[in-house]
């Protein structure tokens, strides 16, 4: 056996499911070389495609009713991949694209990047087809206890703690937190991602977008740069895209743009903190960012990454958001450093662009591993029923993205000393998990 035709193998299987199986080319393509150069066994390979396959597949009907007392029928989904290093975890998305292609590619992605936080979690993802767009606060609501109604059967603390994704944030974690406590009389805090007076742990909110420019500048660090003074192209405005910018404008850089599904927003001279704060409000009033208006600021319709030069590129909307020509954009515009937010937001042929380019090139497993790490954090919290300080949250989250960079370094720097992050994630992640289910004789 060997990953060629494990890849085959899953090209004809799944060829109804065209980004799961994109997700499982880019690992395999870093696994493939590794496990001829370890000279894996027959059952090792055996044991490689079970980890492709999901453990299970839970989807359902979640009917509620909207403001105008109609009955409205959508399909949830949660798929609890691999549970070999601890319970199934990872976010819930609400999008209109939800499906099981999407949630299985999310799912798969989930298993390294939890692997390589080095904390016990398992991986899952789930969500809905449900599109929040355009929603009352009543419909939100009504949806989400309707979800948990059937999610909180397969979910516990020890089981499967889900989180939010697209579509999910504080607002949607705490209705479905509250259901479930309703449902099953317990304060075993299910969710993370809770608010702070109901179990939720300082930070969390921060921690992808904050836990991504840790990690961008430990990458900058290995090139003797800093993030200081450095332009930077930010795409998305939701949670992960503006802590980015919170943290990048912290630090020194120069946010010059961010964007949502119509278009972006750019300012050359750099966005101020208090702007961000400024787009955040709008954005949770459901604003479009064409209709946001800041000064010295211009409104696009075109693409970001050809559009705009910058030293650093951060892509934190969602997957695929680049392709190949756009990549090429984005190395002629002499770019330092691409660090993913999003997850797997650069396609195939965007991503041999910038494995072949001189840039450092985070991929999403690493960079925005923060977030699920802080999540690990929020049930050790939980467990102990001990909340800790920001401050305390803060340095530990530094302290992961310095070692999943490490891991990174350890399994993925090249005969010339340069560092290939994708083969160091991919390989990182998987010899962990791959070793528990060993152990664990699957
Ligand atoms: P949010 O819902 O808070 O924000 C998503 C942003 O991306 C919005 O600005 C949205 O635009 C934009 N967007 C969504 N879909 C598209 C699309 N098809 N084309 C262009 N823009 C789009 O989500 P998050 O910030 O939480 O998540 C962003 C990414 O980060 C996702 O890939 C997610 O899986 C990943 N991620 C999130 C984590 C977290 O802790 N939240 C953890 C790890 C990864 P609009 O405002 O128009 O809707």
């Amino acid at each position: 056996m060997s990953t060629d035709s494990i890849l085959q193998n899953v090209k004809q299987k799944y060829s109804h499911q065209p980004i799961f199986i994109q997700t499982v080319t880019e690992f395999l393509e870093s696994a493939g070389p590794y496990l001829t150069f370890v000279n894996a066994t027959d059952e090792d390979y055996k044991r490689l495609k079970g980890l492709l396959i999901p453990e299970r597949i839970i989807s359902f009907r979640v009917t509620w009713t909207d403001d105008a007392q109609n009955i409205q029928y959508n399909t949830g989904y949660r798929i609890q991949y691999n549970s070999a290093l601890g319970p199934y975890k990872g976010g819930l998305r609400f999008d209109p694209s939800v499906n099981e292609d999407i949630l299985k590619f999310l799912g798969f992605e989930q298993i390294f990047k939890n692997a390589l936080t080095g904390l016990p979690l398992g991986a899952g993802k789930g969500g809905s087809d449900f599109d929040p767009k355009g929603k009352s606060d009543t419909e939100i609501r009504s949806f989400t206890r309707a979800f948990m109604t059937e999610l909180y059967r397969h979910i516990g603390i020890e089981t499967d703690v889900p989180a939010g994704d697209i579509g999910v944030g504080g607002r949607e974690i705490g209705y479905l937190y509250g259901m479930y406590k309703q449902i099953v009389n317990k304060n075993e805090g299910v969710l993370t991602g809770k608010g702070i007076s109901f179990g939720g742990s300082q930070g969390r909110t921060e921690a992808t977008g904050y836990g991504a420019i840790y990690f961008a500048a430990q990458m900058l660090a290995t090139i003797d740069e800093t993030l200081v003074r450095k332009t930077a192209v930010v795409s998305g405005s939701g949670n992960v895209a503006l802590y980015a910018a919170r943290k990048l404008i912290q630090e020194g850089a120069v946010v010059k743009t961010l964007s949502d599904r119509g278009g972006y927003l750019v300012k050359q001279e750099g966005f101020t903190a208090v702007e961000t704060d400024f787009i955040e409000s709008e954005k949770s009033a459901r604003k479009s960012l064409a209709d946001i208006s800041i000064e010295g600021a211009t409104y696009s319709e075109g693409s970001v990454w050809i559009d705009v030069q910058a030293d650093l590129y951060f892509p934190c909307a969602t997957q695929n958001e680049i392709n190949g020509v756009q990549a090429q954009a984005i190395v002629d515009h002499g770019a330092v450093l691409v660090a993913e937010g999003a997850n797997m937001p650069s396609d195939l042929d965007a991503l041999h662009i910038f494995k072949g380019a001189k840039l450092l090139f985070g991929p999403a497993k690493a960079v925005n591993a923060g977030g699920v790490a802080v999540s690990g954090l929020e049930m050790s919290q939980n467990a102990s029923h001990l909340p800790w300080t920001a401050e305390v949250v803060d340095q530990k989250l530094r302290e992961i993205m310095g070692q999943i960079h490490q891991t990174c370094v350890q399994y993925g720097t090249k005969d010339d000393s340069s560092v290939d992050y994708v083969d160091g994630a991919n390989i990182g992640g998987f010899v962990r998990v791959f070793e528990a289910m060993k152990g664990l004789g699957w």
